[in-house]
């Protein structure tokens, strides 16, 4: 579903990612672990083409994103096909994003209507659907300040939903959050998981991690240092940097 390959990233002088490869097959949730700055945001940035690649190719779903190929020569697309690739690709961030001024409905029928010309009843319908699936049915006409974090996270990931990813980006989704508030978001992603959602998850929460992903990718310095099943990266490292950071976050 998702394929990085060999994939440098710079800015400027600073090498962010160096090489990276990454295979997420459909139905499957990669977990990438890393210390802060190992480029983790940069590469999730990059699938979605919000950042630039300076060589190597990422594709989803059989989209080469941010390039169209025709007789074996590469093309940048033009930002509207583009931002057609993106609504393909759900990003569900550490503050939520969602829009102040719009009540929970609206967040959520706002982009299917306007992105994928759907009719407005039709995605209301599908909003409603959603809001039920991340427990927020009485919530629709709330706006994003009247709820709390956990709750606007949750909203954040049914509108990533409303527009029918082939995959849903996290970047942190719950590093923003009061401690008691990080398991219902992590239970809604769970739930994404157990109903097949093919997911790539930016986390700290190691036992989420343990619990969730079918991969296990630990980063350091722009490159990915060590990735398999949970049991062989989270119990069994074979790099010391791999170790020496879990070491740290236990
Ligand atoms: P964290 O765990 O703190 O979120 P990360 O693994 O997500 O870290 P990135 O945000 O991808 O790390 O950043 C990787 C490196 O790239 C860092 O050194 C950062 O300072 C640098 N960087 C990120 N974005 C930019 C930018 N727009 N311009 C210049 N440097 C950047
Ligand atoms: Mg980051």
């Amino acid at each position: 579903m998702v394929d990085v390959r060999g994939v440098h990233k710079s800015y400027g002088p600073l090498e962010v990612l160096r090489g990276i490869d990454l295979t997420v097959r459909t139905g499957e949730v990669t977990v990438i672990l890393g210390p802060s700055g190992s480029g983790k945001s940069t590469l999730l940035r990059t699938i979605n083409h919000l950042e630039r690649v300076n060589s190597g190719w990422i594709s989803v779903d059989g989209d080469l994103i941010g390039y169209r190929r025709s007789r074996g020569r590469l093309y940048e697309l033009k930002e509207k096909e583009v931002l057609r690739q993106r609504t393909r690709i759900g990003f569900v961030f550490q503050n939520f994003n969602l829009f102040p001024h719009l009540t929970v409905l609206e967040n959520l029928v706002e982009a299917p209507v306007s992105a994928l010309r759907r009719p407005r009843h039709e995605a209301e319908a599908t909003a409603r659907r959603l809001l039920g699936r991340v427990g927020l049915s009485d919530k629709a006409e709330a706006y994003p300040r009247q709820l709390s974090g956990g709750q606007q996270q949750r909203v954040a990931i049914a509108r990533a939903l409303a527009l029918e990813p082939k995959v849903l980006l996290f970047d942190e989704p719950t590093s923003a959050l009061d401690p008691e508030l990080v398991g219902e978001v992590l239970d809604v992603i769970k739930d994404l998981a157990r109903a097949g959602t093919t997911m790539i998850v930016v986390t700290h929460e190691i036992g989420f991690a343990r619990e969730v992903a079918d991969t296990v990718v630990f980063m350091d310095g722009g490159a990915v240092v060590e990735q398999g099943p949970p049991t062989a990266v989270l119990d069994d490292p074979s790099h010391p940097r791999t170790r020496a950071f879990l070491s740290k976050a236990v």
